[in-house]
């Protein structure tokens, strides 16, 4: 396959009580192994879009795919990139944001509880299903955004207008958290701080604030 399904970093009940066992398995065995199998079905039906590139660079380029696959590749490539950033940026671990991350969320919001306020309103507000950003703006400040369906601000400008690099995400699809959550996203919201790897979104703020680029 040319876009793999990635595998998950620690065991399917490595997230619980955050995330129960069966959710992660439904999740990335099920969910995300099907937008893997749709994104490489899309670009198979095209063997004349000759494409060599990373995911990553697919999404960035999303115009000059085919418009016959557009859809299905910012749909289920989307869905792909975004679940591989979700599950690397959570851990059973604790973990803690480094002093140049936590200085930069206290400078762009005023605390780090101010910070989770927000966020988390933003993901609750997010309509119907979508994701929950934090990324950081040309100018090293720190954004919160949100996009829907399996949108990402890696798709740039003329998909999302989030416009930054992204360091942290949250999949606000009911299939993330109905389960144990059922309709109460909110408490879903609020759990999953425990299970943040900070270690990994700091070097991920490392990378934008630096470099200006993704890293996974
Ligand atoms: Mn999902």
């Amino acid at each position: 396959m040319k876009y793999p399904l990635t595998e998950l970093e620690y065991a399917t009940d490595a997230l619980e009580p955050t995330i129960d066992a069966q959710t992660v398995a439904l999740h990335h065995d099920k969910h995300q192994a099907a937008y893997v199998e749709k994104l490489n079905a899309a670009l198979a039906s095209e063997p004349l879009f000759k494409f060599d590139g990373s995911l990553d660079e697919l999404l960035a380029g999303l115009n000059s795919v085919p418009v016959s696959i557009r859809t299905a590749v910012r749909n289920n490539g989307g869905g792909v990139w975004n679940h591989e950033f979700y599950w690397r940026g959570l851990s059973p671990e604790k973990s803690h944001p480094s002093d140049e991350l936590l200085t930069a969320i206290k400078n762009s919001f005023g605390s780090f509880e101010n910070f989770q306020k927000t966020f988390n309103a933003a993901a609750l507000g997010q309509f119907g299903s979508g994701w929950a950003w934090l990324g950081v703006l040309p100018d090293g400040s720190l954004k919160i955004c949100t996009t829907p369906n399996q949108d990402s601000p890696v798709m740039g400008r003329e998909v999302s207008p989030c416009g930054m690099v992204p360091i942290l995400c949250v999949d606000v699809w009911e299939h993330a958290y109905y389960l144990k959550y059922q309709n109460r996203r909110a408490e879903y919201l609020e759990k999953l701080w425990n299970i943040i790897n900070w270690r990994r979104v700091s070097e991920r703020f490392e990378c934008a604030a630096r470099e200006g680029k993704v890293c996974k």
